[in-house]
């Protein structure tokens, strides 16, 4: 199901991505060396339920995963890279860690993820590959207005990750999102110009570049839940939720900063 939001939900769609975004970064800001993963979760949990929202994830059972996610924000460190499930571990400095996470408000889900680098030591392939998920993000959305295709996406985001020279899986990707977290249509990252589903104002979608620094190839944690790359390398995402406009595509997750 593809969903078109009326100007009512759109707005509303703005302050779910404004939540999703302070969350993440307030989160982050309280990531050091020494945090346990438990505690971020907790962390998330609060902060949503204190805003009046709910959880995309606490009671999320797809066909990919195990049984309920049981918890509020997914954490991924190092060579996990999507769906990490919060764990007993401390962080450690130089880790590299993704924070990914969707919220509903006011009937309307917003997702958004970063990485970043835990301590002052961030090794320089790691700060590249971050760099490389976030200008593939930004080269999605450049592209990303009315009568443009869902394929446009695809090729911008696939063309920063390739041209960096990371391999490219196209099992996960982006998605629509609206009154549920996820929807059609899948945007794959990489893909050919000019294809799929036309977009316009009123779509709501998340793109969400990965990499894995020398595999394409994902391997699941005996934890149900964890996608790890196949080698152990490591691994960035980053990803926003946009809403089509008339004029082109409007960024719902940007951090306070920003806005
Ligand atoms: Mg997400
Ligand atoms: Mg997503």
């Amino acid at each position: 199901m593809i969903e078109i939001l009326n100007r009512t939900e759109l707005d509303r769609a703005k302050v779910t991505g404004a939540l999703v975004a302070d969350i993440l970064q307030s989160v982050r800001s309280r990531s050091t060396v020494g945090t346990n993963l438990l505690d971020i979760d907790r962390w998330a949990q609060a902060m949503i339920l204190e805003a009046g929202a709910q959880s995309c994830y606490v009671d999320y059972a797809p066909s990919f995963g195990r049984g309920p996610f049981g918890h509020y924000i997914c954490t991924s460190v190092n060579d996990a890279v999507l769906h990490g499930l919060p764990h007993d571990y401390a962080l450690a400095d130089g880790d590299l860690l993704t924070l990914d996470i969707a919220v509903i408000k006011g009937g309307v889900a917003a997702d958004s993820a970063i990485s970043f680098i835990i301590g002052d030591s961030a090794p320089p392939e790691s700060v590249a590959m971050i760099s490389t998920t976030e200008r593939a993000l930004a080269a999605g959305i450049a592209v990303a207005g009315p009568g443009a295709r869902i394929g446009d996406i695809s090729h911008a985001i696939g063309s920063v990750l390739g041209e960096a020279g990371y391999p490219i899986n196209t099992q996960f990707g982006g998605h629509g999102i609206g009154s549920t977290m996820h929807q059609d249509p899948h945007i794959a990252n990489t893909g050919r110009p000019g294809r799929g589903f036309v977009l316009r104002p009123g779509l709501m979608l998340a793109l969400e570049p990965w990499i894995m620094a020398d595999t394409a190839e994902l391997i699941t944690d005996p934890d149900g839940w964890t996608l790890r790359s196949a080698t152990g390398c490591r691994t960035a995402h980053s990803e926003h939720t946009i809403a089509i406009t008339e004029s082109g595509a409007e960024i719902l997750t940007l951090p306070a900063s920003a806005r």
